[in-house]
């Protein structure tokens, strides 16, 4: 089930939930506000369980809520410092061709497998659906250097905060990742103030 808002003309358009309080143009040329994820999951009859936790956690982070610990996950000093890492519970695959296919393409074919290539590039071929949640962890330097970050220590890590916690129990297979370094929650620094990993 994919997730998607519909305009007034009544063409529907796919979006992701990365998209959620953004608007989206139609093919009409009307801009279509997207509505919160719970909505749009909803919508898409999509379980309702998951959407509080991972609602939640996304209006948090645009809130600045997030990492809600105010003190490293692993000793407790306090710290501004913090990993940015993501549940992937589900994840979308566009299979998109690149621009320099595109443009050899635009080179060589003949004028009909250009329009075809085109409508690739700009409507490309989806699969399953996404749900992609953002789960930043706070953490000192000191124990950011020491520790071997791997899935588990990841895992624990966010199990400190009771609404990861919730989501890891319900896709336990779900995709960890992180970032290679850490980020300061000054959002003044936030653009520069990444640290380099050990
Ligand atoms: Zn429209
Ligand atoms: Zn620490």
């Amino acid at each position: 089930m994919d997730l998607s808002v519909t305009c007034e003309c009544g063409l529907k358009t796919q979006v992701t939930p990365t998209m959620c309080g953004s608007s989206v143009a139609c093919d009409c040329g009307k801009a279509i506000q997207i509505p919160r994820l719970s909505e749009l999951r909803r919508n898409a009859g999509l379980p309702p369980v998951m959407v509080g936790v991972a609602d939640k956690l996304q209006s948090m982070l645009v809130d600045g809520l997030l990492p809600a610990e105010v003190g490293c996950v692993s000793c407790g000093s306090p710290t501004n410092l913090y990993l940015t890492c993501e549940i992937e519970c589900e994840r979308m695959f566009a299979k998109k061709p690149s621009y320099a296919s595109y443009f050899l393409q635009f080179l060589f074919a003949p004028v009909w497998i250009l329009g075809a290539t085109k409508r690739e590039y700009d409507n490309p071929e989806v699969h399953g659906r996404e749900l992609v949640v953002k789960t930043p962890i706070r953490i000192c330097e000191t124990c950011y250097s020491k520790i071997n970050l791997n899935r588990e220590t990841c895992i624990r890590f966010m199990l400190s905060n009771e609404l990861y916690a919730k989501l890891l129990a319900r896709y336990p297979n779900a995709l960890v990742v992180w970032e290679t370094a850490l980020r300061r929650s000054n959002k003044a620094m936030d653009t520069k103030g990444s640290i380099d990993a050990p």
